[in-house]
């Protein structure tokens, strides 16, 4: 037998601007909008329950290496937690307490019976054999077995994860409690559980936030051009679904860089060359690759739709944007640095917590399915998915006409409203 050495991940350190600062000053501005009272502010802005898991996972050459994993609940006084898993060399227990409080805020902005969770393993999973993250991913649902559960907490996917992690995830858990337990975790392999719509769902409702947003602002789609930055799940989704409904993607970008084309990029094109070179668009000759990526974010362009890492619009780049209207497909894209230049420069931005809830939403479905026992044909999915964002918009549209701020302020008060009243309600402390 091989000889097994111990390696831990070193620890990680934060060396961008704090995705929960960012967080806690806009929840700030709406509890002072709202008059919150003292108590629901406090027990607000710390998570319920912080998990640190360390798992010891062989690798490969016979090594046993221990990751650090982490799952933070933040609220559940709406319902079980519900939010995504993610695998990331960069995860930070930081950045998982914001990305958990969003979900909280996310899902009460469209109206869903959950509370808000993250989880986040520190990892490499583009270094790492399908093997190694199989046992990773068991690793981690057996150390969280008391933290999930159908009525208590409810993973999916996230960065770095996707459908085939997932059904480990169930499989593990149905295992450990000994029966087959599909509304654990959504965004399943359809054959599983998995929803209808589910995969396209995260772009769908970016795009479906966006023509509501171009309406406001008397725009056509056709008229319009835009830049996605980030080719993966919410990317892609959003490129090909906005560019349908008649959006010229001018520009695209991935880890390899950004892509530009001022004709219009032919997304379907650009996916079938993603999909044959090992998931990456480099060599990608439908467009000219840009001298710097970041050039993407300031291009000319009237839509930007940031979907793939927080704190990408800083206080130094937002001078220079040029779109009329930002559409957050990503988590915490916008350091709240950078709010009072968009806001100066009359830029509509529809925030995260609304921009990107169409996938929680349908995963919200798919945990309805498998509650029921019942599949629900796509156009159910869709047609149901697209009422709850557009209503959403509307409310939180309202809500900035009512109040006078932001998108992203007006967003936060309706959740943070609801979430309030409950607390009203229920009582309890
Ligand atoms: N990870 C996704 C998000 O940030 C989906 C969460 C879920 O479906 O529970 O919204």
């Amino acid at each position: 037998m091989a000889a097994t050495t111990v390696y831990k991940e070193p620890a990680p350190l934060l060396d961008r601007e704090n995705p929960l600062e960012s967080m806690m000053s806009r929840f700030n501005v709406a509890a002072e909008i709202l008059g919150l009272d003292e108590e629901t502010y406090e027990v607000l802005k710390a998570p319920d329950k912080q998990v640190i898991v360390h798992i010891p996972v062989t690798m490969d050459n016979g090594k046993v290496r221990v990751f650090e994993g982490y799952r933070v609940i933040h609220n559940t006084i709406l319902g079980p937690s519900k939010g995504g898993i993610r695998y990331d060399k960069n995860v930070h227990l930081d950045e998982v307490k914001a990305l958990a409080a969003w979900m909280t805020w996310k899902c009460a902005v469209v109206d869903l019976p959950y509370g808000g969770a993250k989880g986040g393993i520190i990892c490499e999973p583009a270094t790492m054999s399908a093997g190694e993250i199989e046992r990773l991913t068991r690793g981690y649902t057996l150390a969280m077995k008391d933290v999930f559960g159908p009525d208590r907490d409810i993973p999916a996917p996230d960065m770095g994860t996707g459908p085939r992690e997932m059904a480990w995830l169930m499989d593990e858990f149905s295992k450990t409690v000994g029966a087959t337990s599909p509304a654990v975790v959504t965004g399943k392999p359809l054959v599983m559980g998995g929803s209808l719509g589910r995969t396209e769902a995260t772009g769908r409702g970016v795009m479906v936030a966006a023509l509501a947003a171009l309406k406001k602002l008397g725009l056509e789609p056709t008229q319009v051009s835009a830049a996605v930055q980030g080719f993966g799940n919410v990317g892609t989704w959003a490129a090909k679904l906005l560019s349908e409904q008649g959006v010229r993607i001018k520009c695209i970008s991935d880890i390899s860089g950004a892509y530009w084309n001022e004709a219009g990029i032919n997304i379907d094109e650009a996916v079938a060359y993603k999909n044959a070179h090992k998931g990456r668009l480099d060599g990608f000759t439908g467009a000219v690759l840009m001298e710097n990526a970041d050039d993407l974010l300031t291009t000319n362009v009237d839509v930007l739709v940031p979907a793939a890492v927080e704190d990408v619009i800083t206080e130094h780049n937002a001078h220079d944007i040029k779109a009329k209207l930002i559409v957050e497909g990503a988590n915490g894209p916008t350091s709240a640095s950078a709010d009072p230049i968009i806001n100066e420069k009359g830029i509509m931005v529809v925030p995260d917590i609304l921009a990107n809830s169409g996938g929680v939403t349908v995963s919200y479905f798919e945990w309805v399915q498998n509650r029921q026992g019942f599949k629900w044909t796509e156009e159910m999915v869709t047609e149901r998915a697209d009422r709850i964002m557009s209503d959403a918009f509307e409310k939180v549209y309202a809500t900035s006409q009512k109040y006078n701020v932001p998108m992203r302020i007006a967003a936060y008060v309706v959740a943070i409203d609801k979430v309030a009243q409950t607390y009203k309600f229920r009582g309890g402390f």
